[in-house]
């Protein structure tokens, strides 16, 4: 790393925590999520496009000026921060730097937890949220990632709360020990991710359902793309959080009929 801000204990358990995060497609899918690590005067970051996967085998996190961010975040100044970049690895800081900055502990690991997300995208989430969780968290409501979201954030943040929930977005958990930080993630998206599971409800199924090209897997919890019901259908073509636009495009494709499928493939 080449830097005196942080040990090198601290930074191999950070990045080995980074790995972690990264190598669970519950957590984290393809460059999504990020984490950072804080000294008094710099934050290591992970660039922006690069996976969190690679925390161990190559070089994704950049070292950036952490007073100078404050400060422009304290003036309210968007700013991509590549003046502030501290490491001489071409890398540039991610699209979330600013939050990462904003939130006042040592580690701040930020995922798009698929537990969460799905709890996250109901008109009722936050009361939903708090009686699953269980414990003090801030709800933020959706804004746009990247700057528009640190000063949602800002508005909301109190020192003493280490975890956030992102509507339709994903989940942040903070705090000054990386084993704990970690911990308290993995325990709050498990909480969510049971939740889920035992109030999953069967639905009604097509039978005999048959697609061309298509084989629907056999097993109870992807029973809900058999459904014949038409609103499922006309939901699904919706977005519900960033990475679905990234990943997915406006919606998922969606059909309720063979036939309807064939036109939709050109071959
Ligand atoms: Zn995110």
């Amino acid at each position: 790393m080449g830097n005196s801000s942080f040990t090198e204990s601290e930074i191999s358990k950070f990045k080995e925590v980074s790995y972690k995060l990264g190598k669970n497609p519950s957590l984290v899918q393809a460059a999504g999520g990020n984490t950072s690590i804080k000294s008094d005067k710099s934050m290591l970051i992970k660039a922006s496009g690069t996976w969190l996967i690679n925390s161990l085998n190559k070089d994704i996190f950049v070292e950036v000026n952490l007073p100078s961010i404050n400060q422009k975040i304290s003036n309210e100044h968007d700013d991509s921060f590549e003046e502030d970049i501290i490491s001489k690895n071409n890398l540039r800081p991610s699209l979330e730097t600013s939050f990462h900055a904003l939130i006042n502990y040592k580690y701040v690991l930020h995922v798009h937890s698929t537990a969460t997300i799905a709890n996250a995208i109901s008109s009722d989430s936050k009361n939903e949220l708090e009686k699953q969780i269980n414990e003090d968290f801030i709800f933020v409501p959706y804004y746009r990632p990247g700057f528009t979201l640190t000063m949602g954030i800002k508005k909301l943040i109190k020192p003493e709360i280490k975890i956030f929930i992102l509507e339709n977005h994903g989940l942040i958990v903070a705090g000054d020990d990386i084993e704990e930080t970690y911990n308290l993630l993995l325990n709050i998206h498990n909480k969510l991710d049971k939740t889920r599971n035992n109030k999953f409800t069967n639905l009604e199924v097509t039978e005999g359902l048959e697609i061309d090209n298509y084989r629907l897997k056999n097993s109870e919890k992807y029973r809900l793309f058999m459904s014949p019901d038409e609103n499922l259908y006309s939901l699904f073509s919706k977005s519900f959080y960033p990475d679905h636009v990234i990943f997915l495009g406006p919606g998922i494709p969606t059909f309720v009929e063979k036939i309807k499928l064939k036109n939709l493939l050109v071959i």
